[in-house]
Parts: structure tokens; C-alpha cells; sequence
């Protein structure tokens, strides 16, 4: 379609004016409900000046504000930067400092930290909601005390630069305005998860994010438009769930279950009455449910099929969720600066566990000489994944030089170290920052990480390289035990001694109650090598 999302999103909701569109623990809003809360906030933003391409910052998690919020941006043909809502000051400063921010919209809870930086930056207005605008009346009710007694509970000091949301809702009428946006308008600086280094903003224009949601449309080609019912858990403001359930959602007509925080047993419960039919995850998320103890009391008969992505899956965590659930989980592939999706594998023709599938519809993708860049290397040779198509980025905000070494003569290159193999199916090895040089071999954290994730005793694990006078750098591995198991660093190391050659085997184990994670669950594996670092300073 040559029209930018929000417009496709108004014209949907023509089509769909009464079917449900969004569930926030229990309340629901039509496409209709939905649509008339856009364009009252559209208006409200516009009367406070955002014109296009000024900047609009969500710091939000999952809830009906946020898809008010992004879209109402949208239309207006203002880019949306997306805020992680755990971020800190120094965080939200530099991010918003850096996108030029003009117009924030946060979760109440969350001020206190926007509030010592906003004026500062030049931010002009803050608007603050509360979940209690978008939960079931009966619900809403008992917010406060539940916000008190989980010390969430903030006074908001409202001013005439900063604003409530409930009240902007309602008191401005429905927009005038015409989205004024083309495919080729900025739409969204999307911050990229920064597990590897400085967090830089990526330029994603209507174009990409409208190109992935069709390429991903066109992957599953029996969807049902308008029936399915997507589970949200994934975070909004993080490019897979911005894509693969917010923007999928809303242009394929699918019920949205928005899940604000990740607790596994509220999760659980949620899905089993929302019977969901599409379940996008991460590997964290899959590895908690097979490894809860009452599984068996909750119905996930419902979900045709799920989709992971972000972080590499271990193949074990595949066969043992996929035997408990009888659902299908389909490994796909990504970074933020592709909007995200180029790989995934087919969900009816041949499925590889382990690998990230083919890529994408209208995508092309080789693998090069990690050293040049350039040649193309043959078929099970390890090297860096470039790929190309409609959903790569324009660049990086305000960094030439990033630029200029992420995209080459159209191509990106994802950093990731990957092979294909004779079937043209991609697996990603490794990514080029985490490798670990021991004694002169490389050596791949993620084999070992795969190797620990059979252990049965093994409940999440995961290796880095950490300084050795002898070998240059070492192995090390941070395991955690499932519930009521107890494991010793001898036992992890045997069972490694069987399954890899002794060079990979790690020297070094500590076993751990948790792992750092990131917003969307990948285990951060960089903060536990800085960790090391310190240490041994
Ligand atoms: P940053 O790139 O800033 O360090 P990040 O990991 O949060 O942080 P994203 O854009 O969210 O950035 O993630 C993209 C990366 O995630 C890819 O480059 C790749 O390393 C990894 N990744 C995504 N999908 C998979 C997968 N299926 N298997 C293995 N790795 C994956």
C-alpha cells in the first residue's frame, strides 16, 4: 500500500468501527473508541505546536495511552521517539537531549524522574497519564490504594507545562487536521537497545515501518483478517513490538491483549482467558513458561502459532514448549535498524530449528568477510550478515560516520555473525562484539550458551569472555539453577567437557539466583563482562 500506517489505520477504522480492537485488563476500546481518543489527543498536540517532524517522546508501558499517543503523533506527521520507561535522568537526558524533544508523554509513576530533566533539554511540554484512564471502572477505583501500597503512587505537581491526559482527552475536540505525512517522512527515531554500546538514534521512516508490517502480513498468508487475537507482552516501545503486535495489530483488524509488566504467573492466568491465536515472545519469556511448575493448569490450546526473535532461541526451549503447548514457534530474525524483521522461517514449509529461516519478502541477504566487508563468502562459511530491502533504516540521527559504516551501497550490516546453509537458510552464530578470542580460536558464547540450556537442572545461563594473562581472554559462565535444584561449578563444567572441545570449555562458573536483563529480555551480557572487568581491576 503507498499510504503511511495512520492513514491506512483511519481508513480501518471505517471497515471495523465496533469490533474490538484493544484489552487492557479487562476494559476494551473499539477501533471506533480507539480512533475518536487519536484524534482528540492529535488535537490536543496540535493546539500545544507540534507540527510536522517535530519530535514526540512516549515513555510509557503497554496500555491504550501509548497507541493513542503514537498514532495521534503519527498523524500529525510528528516522529514518535520511543522512551524506554526504565530508563533513568541521565538516560532520558542524552536521549531526548539528542532527538530534540518537544512534546513528552509519560506514565505518572515515571515523572518524578522526567521532572529534574525536562526543562533543562527543552522539552516544552509534559503530558502525564495514569493507568487508572484506561482501566475498567471497577478496577480504576481501587488503583490508588494498589499504586500506594506498591509505592508507585506519585502526586503529580500539574502546571501549564505539565499536563494531564485524561482531561486534554476530553477536552479537545475530535482533529481537523489531515495527516500531512508521505512514505518517505520521518516517522520514528527508535533508540536502539544499546546492549552493545552508546544507544544511537535510528532513523525509521513511514516507508519501513509500513513495508515490515506487510512483509510479516505476507509471511503468515493464512491470517485471518479481523479474528485473531494477539498478546501484547512485548514491549511497545522496543521495534518488535512495536511491529509485530502494535502495527500488525492495528492493520490486520486483530484484538490486542495489552500486558503492561512481565510477571509470569498474572501472564498466565491473562492468557488463559484471553485465548489468544498469535503469541510473539522472546526466548526469556518461552524458557519462563516451560519452567513453571503448573503449566498444565493453563489452556494455551488456542494460540496457532509463535513467533521469537531478538535474542537466539534455544532449540531445546523449541521441542520442549512446543510438545507442552502443541503450538508452533517460528524463529525469526532482526535488528532495530530493519523495523526490525528481514529473516524468518516459514510456518507451514520447512521449519529449522536453530536457524532464523529466509529472509523476508522483497529482502536480499549474503554473507561477507567480516575483515573487508566485502567479498561474499560461499555457502557454511562463517561471516557478517548484510541484508537489504524496504525496511532499512535511512541512518542514524545526527551521526554521518555510524552512517557511513552501517550502510554500505544500500546494504546493512547487522554486526551479527551468521552462515547459510545450501537451502538458503541463515543461522546466526554470534554477534561480532561478543566473540571471544581465548588462546588464538574464536570462540562463539552462544554454542556454550546452547550447550548449557540442555542441562536439565539449568534454568537460564550465559557465557562471556573475561581477561586472562595467559590466553588473552577466557571462558566464563553465569548459570542459574531452576527452582529447587542446586548445582555445583564441577557438575557445569563436566557436562561441558562432554559436549565441546576443551578450549571452549569453561574455566570459570558462578552460579547465580537471576541474570541482568534488558527491556525486552535479552540477557545483557555486556554489564556482566563490565562486571568482571571491574572486578579484576
Ligand atoms: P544494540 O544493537 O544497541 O546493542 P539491541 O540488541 O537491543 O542493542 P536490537 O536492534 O534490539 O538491539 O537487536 C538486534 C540484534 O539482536 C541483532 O543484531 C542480533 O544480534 C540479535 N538478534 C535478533 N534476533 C535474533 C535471533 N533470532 N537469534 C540471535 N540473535 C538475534
Amino acid at each position: 500500500p503507498e499510504e503511511p500506517l495512520p492513514s491506512i489505520l483511519h481508513r480501518n477504522v471505517q471497515k471495523w468501527a465496533h469490533k474490538p480492537i484493544t484489552n487492557f485488563y479487562g476494559a476494551v476500546l473499539t477501533y471506533g473508541d480507539l480512533w475518536r481518543q487519536i484524534s482528540r489527543m492529535a488535537e490536543a498536540l496540535s493546539r500545544l505546536g507540534v507540527k510536522k517532524g517535530d519530535r514526540v517522546a512516549i515513555m510509557l508501558p503497554n496500555c491504550p495511552q501509548y497507541v493513542v499517543s503514537y498514532y495521534a503523533t503519527l498523524w500529525l506527521g510528528a516522529v514518535v521517539v520511543n522512551t524506554n520507561p526504565m530508563y533513568v535522568e541521565r538516560e532520558i537526558e542524552h536521549q531526548w537531549s539528542d532527538a530534540g524533544v518537544k512534546v513528552a508523554v509519560v506514565l505518572d509513576h515515571l515523572f518524578p524522574r522526567v521532572e529534574k530533566v525536562y526543562s533543562k533539554i527543552g522539552v516544552e511540554y509534559v503530558i502525564v497519564t495514569s493507568f487508572r484512564d484506561a482501566l475498567p471502572r471497577h478496577l480504576a477505583l481501587l488503583y490508588p490504594l494498589k499504586a500506594r501500597k506498591q509505592k508507585l503512587f506519585t502526586a503529580v505537581p500539574y502546571s501549564d507545562r505539565v499536563l494531564p491526559y485524561g482531561k486534554l482527552l476530553k477536552s479537545n475536540p475530535p482533529t481537523e487536521v489531515q495527516c500531512p505525512a508521505t512514505l518517505d517522512d520521518i516517522a520514528l527515531l527508535q533508540y536502539t537497545g544499546g546492549t552493545t554500546g552508546i544507544s544511537k538514534g535510528v532513523i525509521l521512516t513511514h516507508r519501513n515501518i509500513m513495508a515490515n508490517v506487510v512483509q510479516i502480513t505476507k509471511w503468515f498468508p493464512d491470517l485471518e483478517w479481523a479474528r485473531e487475537r494477539i498478546v501484547c507482552i512485548l514491549p511497545f516501545f522496543h521495534v518488535f513490538g512495536m511491529t509485530a503486535c502494535m502495527n500488525w495489530a492495528l492493520y490486520t483488524g486483530s484484538y490486542m491483549l495489552l500486558i503492561p509488566r512481565f510477571e509470569i504467573n498474572e501472564f498466565l492466568k491473562l492468557l488463559h482467558k484471553f485465548r489468544p491465536t498469535i503469541f510473539p515472545g522472546v526466548p526469556t519469556i518461552y524458557v519462563a513458561i516451560v519452567n513453571h511448575p503448573d503449566i498444565k493448569k493453563f489452556d494455551l490450546s488456542s494460540v496457532k502459532f509463535c513467533i521469537t526473535g531478538s535474542a537466539p532461541m534455544p532449540v531445546e526451549v523449541i521441542n520442549r514448549f512446543e510438545k507442552m503447548t502443541g503450538s508452533i514457534i517460528v524463529e525469526g530474525f532482526g535488528l532495530t535498524e530493519s523495523s526490525p524483521v528481514t529473516h524468518c522461517n516459514p510456518l507451514h514449509g520447512l521449519r529449522k530449528p536453530g536457524s532464523v529461516g529466509i529472509p523476508v519478502s522483497d529482502t536480499e541477504c549474503k554473507i561477507v568477510d567480516i575483515e573487508t566487508g566485502e567479498r561474499e563468502l560461499p555457502i557454511g562459511e562463517e561471516g557478517e550478515l548484510v541484508v537489504r530491502g524496504p525496511q532499512v533504516m535511512k541512518g542514524y540521527w545526527n551521526k554521518p560516520e555510524e552512517t557511513a559504516q552501517a550502510l554500505r551501497n544500500g546494504w546493512l550490516y547487522t554486526g551479527d555473525i551468521a552462515k547459510m546453509d545450501e537451502d538458503g537458510y541463515t543461522y546466526i552464530v554470534d554477534r561480532k562484539k561478543d566473540m571471544i578470542i581465548a588462546g588464538g580460536y574464536n570462540i562463539y558464547p552462544r554454542e556454550i550458551d546452547e550447550v548449557l540450556y540442555s542441562h536439565p537442572k539449568v534454568l537460564d545461563a550465559v557465557t562471556v569472555g573475561v581477561p586472562d594473562p595467559y590466553r588473552g581472554e577466557t571462558v566464563k559462565v553465569f548459570v542459574v539453577p531452576k527452582p529447587g535444584e542446586t548445582l555445583t561449578p564441577e557438575e557445569v563444567i563436566s557436562f561441558c567437557r562432554e559436549r565441546l572441545a576443551a578450549y571452549k570449555v569453561p574455566k570459570l562458573v558462578e552460579i547465580r539466583e537471576s541474570l541482568p536483563k534488558s527491556a525486552v529480555g535479552k540477557v545483557l551480557r555486556k554489564e556482566l563482562r563490565e562486571e568482571e572487568l571491574r572486578k579484576q581491576k
